[in-house]
């Protein structure tokens, strides 16, 4: 083998659609090239073994910001035991401020921006020369038809059991500045009917789950209700074998055209990301976020009333000129439309974000490392914003992961930011920890806290148990469940699954 494409996933199940972009569009020399991925938390000395152990020439590492800290120690360690083999980094993380970066520092070469050709014509420089005289090369982005699309590279292991991700179009017309793909100033769209006839591929090998990454899928709406109608078949011929798409949407755009093949698709099929970050004008104004708050308001509402589609809907603390007040009035708002999951983020500072030109007038301090998660900013003090941290993490504990459904309006009562910060507060102080909390101890704080906020023991008790929760110290009823999730698994995430069954 000459040459290996790699990188640490952050699951088994995310399989990296960069890498086999990078494969499909080898050309000649597809033939000596394989794709080998890892999983964050594997020892650095494993991962080098086993990538040194087909003795490729080149290496080609995907470096993203939740890899790139261990990536830098494959490349240190590749690079003490084996300096002959040649490492071209790539990936969004090396993509920006490179000179700053140790992992740049250590590898041969780097290629910023889009690699899915420019790779290829960097091994063919490195394996029949002239041997490339720049470390730092920009990648060249084709016309996206000029692409070789990398669907069939996924293995029916792939097919079985992880989530294939797929994109429509690639790039971004909007410009939030916490975000990489502001930077893209437009988006350009795969050729529909060629990546219509791969997904059909897909499904015909046994592809249930698909997730598109596109950033904004409700740009183009024809385009959006073509890719719909794909799905809306499939279930219209299979309904005992449901397909199950995953897509990010903005919110204030929904036609009624979308609406209505949005309705027809049965629960358990269709989730939606949707990006809110902040309600606050000001605020969305300071990161230059185009977003009609009433319109988007409204399309969340209406998808909650009248579709089966699962709704994670973004929000992002920390943002220049949002306090916690204003935090907390957006939550509450966004809490009052009902999504299913509200998936509370902390700001972080990407590489090569415009966000930067705040840091001074807001008084923005991020951490020095990835993920580089804002600690403090001019209004929200460094205490403030860890509590603000725990309270995701708690949220996602206890609200997004469906195991509380019935205990949670009694958790949350009229004033859910307040109430929550409220509990999480002391859950902190009493456990000292976010992490690795049983889920029949959380369940039994829970009560606890309840109970100490007025409710009785009895009422507590009876919510808990009605609640996934309350029965975490039933093993057979637990094992029962996840039995009956399975079924529901095989089309939608278990999340989802609970979040039905509720
Ligand atoms: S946050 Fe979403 S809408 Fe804004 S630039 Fe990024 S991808 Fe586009």
């Amino acid at each position: 083998m000459t040459i290996l494409l790699s990188t640490l996933n952050a699951r088994y199940t995310h399989a990296s659609l960069g890498l086999r972009y990078l494969l499909a569009n080898m050309g000649e020399l597809q033939e000596q090239t394989r794709v080998q991925e890892f999983v964050i938390g594997t020892k650095t000395t494993e991962i080098v073994e086993k990538l040194l152990a087909s003795r490729p020439r080149i290496i080609g590492l995907g470096v993203y910001i939740w890899n790139v800290e261990e990536c830098t120690k494959v490349v240190s360690m590749l690079k003490r035991v084996a300096p002959e083999v040649t490492v071209i980094l790539g990936g969004p993380e090396v993509s920006y401020e490179t000179a700053e970066q140790e992992i740049v520092r250590l590898a041969d070469y780097v290629i910023t921006g889009w690699g899915d050709v420019s790779f290829a014509v960097l091994c063919r420089q490195v394996l029949h020369g002239p041997q490339p005289l720049m470390k730092i090369h920009a990648g060249v982005q084709p016309p996206l038809n000029d692409l070789a699309l990398p669907y069939d590279l996924y293995t029916d292991e792939d097919i079985a059991h992880r989530t294939l991700y797929v994109e429509a179009s690639r790039g971004c017309p909007f410009k939030c500045e916490f975000c990489l793909s502001s930077l893209d100033k437009t988006a350009w769209p795969f050729d529909l009917d060629a990546f219509l006839a791969e997904l059909e591929k897909l499904h015909a090998r046994g592809a249930r789950l698909f997730k598109f990454v596109d950033r904004t899928f409700n740009l183009n709406i024809k385009s959006s209700l073509k890719i719909m109608q794909f799905f809306l078949d499939k279930l219209a011929a299979h309904p005992e074998d449901p397909v199950y798409a995953h897509f990010e949407v903005v919110p204030d755009h929904l036609p009624d055209a979308l609406k209505d093949a949005i309705v027809k698709f049965p629960a358990g099929t269709l989730q939606f990301e949707i990006g809110i970050q902040s309600f606050n004008p000001e605020v969305q104004a300071h990161v230059s976020r185009r977003q009609n708050n009433e319109k988007a308001a409204d399309n969340i509402r209406w998808l909650c009333e009248h579709s089966h589609a699962h709704l994670h809907v973004d929000l992002i603390a920390g943002l220049p000129g949002e306090d916690i007040d204003s935090f907390a009035r957006g939550f509450d708002f966004l809490y009052s439309l009902k999504p299913h999951e509200i998936q509370f983020g902390i700001l972080k500072r990407l590489r090569g974000t415009p966000i930067i030109r705040h840091t001074e007038n807001f008084h923005m301090v991020y951490e020095a490392h990835p993920p580089y998660t804002i600690l403090a900013n001019d209004r929200i003090g460094f205490a403030d914003m860890q509590r603000l941290v725990r309270f995701a993490r708690y949220w996602d504990m206890i609200a997004n992961s469906g195991r509380f459904a019935h205990t949670l309006p009694h958790i949350l009562g009229e004033s859910p930011f307040a109430r929550f910060m409220a509990l999480s507060d002391w859950l902190y102080a009493k456990t000292d920890a976010t992490h690795r909390i049983a889920l029949d101890r959380l369940a039994g704080l829970v009560g606890q806290w309840l109970e100490e906020q007025g409710i009785s023991a009895d009422t507590a008790r009876a919510l808990l148990e009605s609640d996934y929760a309350g029965q975490a110290h039933k093993k057979h009823i637990v094992k029962k469940a996840q039995a009956e999730n399975k079924k529901a698994e095989s089309a939608a995430p278990l999340r989802q699954a609970r979040h039905l069954a509720a």
